[in-house]
């Protein structure tokens, strides 16, 4: 009786072990797999997090590129003017040709000042402090120094807009515009007006989004802003510097409308 007494005692023992053994190895296994899933579930969430940020990056990138484009469009890199002969070109032009071609289209500084504080082109953005396209020169000077219209033209523009400040948009003959801005606000001109090379336009002020009193110029050609470095000093004596450096005008096209325009009587004057 004791005998059989004694084997349940090491039955009920070694059932009772293994229920023991198996329920740790349960436990175990059971936090092992819980872990397992926490950290699936953090991969989980991390994976999400990097797609999206991959995602948000694509974009940006995407946006970039745009803006790369809308750039090149602008300054007109890929478009390809036809000037195949300037050489031809001048050779048929006299000096009232000359000086009828400077007349007419943007030349000369847009006031007493000449220093140039900013150039056209990429920069670092003294206010943004990001790469930038700067898209005309930036002249510093006294505040009140007199801002004149480069060329004959109608007035488009003479308000005030956030970045530019008080600005002029001046549209001229044969596709040209030019803008003046940061000006003071007491404008000379307003929307409408006909303005004659020279007229003052306004005063060098430090309006819209400005370090310091400046003028900010530009130069278009239709969609296309262009150096007005070349402009500057424009005129009948180095004619053909700005007809060789400044390919994306078709001047061969734009020296024939000039001559139209002016009539084949006063042409035949000045051939
Ligand atoms: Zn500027």
């Amino acid at each position: 009786m004791e005998l059989k007494h004694n084997r349940y005692i090491i039955i009920f023992s070694l059932v009772a072990f293994t229920f023991v053994i198996v329920a740790i190895v349960s436990a175990f296994y059971a936090s092992y797999a819980g872990d397992i899933k926490k950290e699936q579930l953090k991969l989980v969430k991390a994976n999400i997090i990097l797609s999206q940020s991959i995602q948000k990056k694509k974009e940006e990138f995407e946006q970039i590129q745009d803006k790369i484009e809308d750039i090149e469009e602008l300054i007109g890199e890929n478009s390809s003017t036809k000037n195949s002969n300037i050489s031809k070109l001048l050779a048929n032009m006299n000096q009232k040709t000359k000086k009828l071609i400077v007349d007419s289209i943007p030349s000369g500084y847009p006031s007493s000042t000449q220093r140039v504080t900013s150039p056209f082109g990429y920069r670092m953005h003294p206010i943004h402090k990001i790469k930038r396209f700067h898209h005309g020169i930036d002249f510093g000077g006294k505040m009140g120094t007199g801002i004149i219209a480069t060329a004959d033209g109608i007035v488009e523009y003479a308000d005030f807009d956030t970045g530019y400040g008080n600005l002029v948009v001046i549209h001229h003959n044969f596709g040209f515009k030019t803008a003046y801005g940061h000006m003071k606000t007491n404008l000379e001109v307003k929307k409408g007006d006909f303005v004659k090379k020279g007229t003052v336009i306004g005063y060098l002020g430090n309006t819209g989004i400005s370090t310091g009193p400046h003028l900010h110029y530009e130069v278009k050609y239709i969609k296309n802003v262009l150096d007005p470095k070349n402009f500057l000093t424009f005129n009948i004596n180095n004619f053909e510097n700005l007809l060789y450096t400044e390919n994306r005008i078709a001047w061969d096209s734009l020296t024939r409308a000039i001559m139209n325009l002016y009539g084949r009587a006063s042409l035949a004057k000045l051939l």
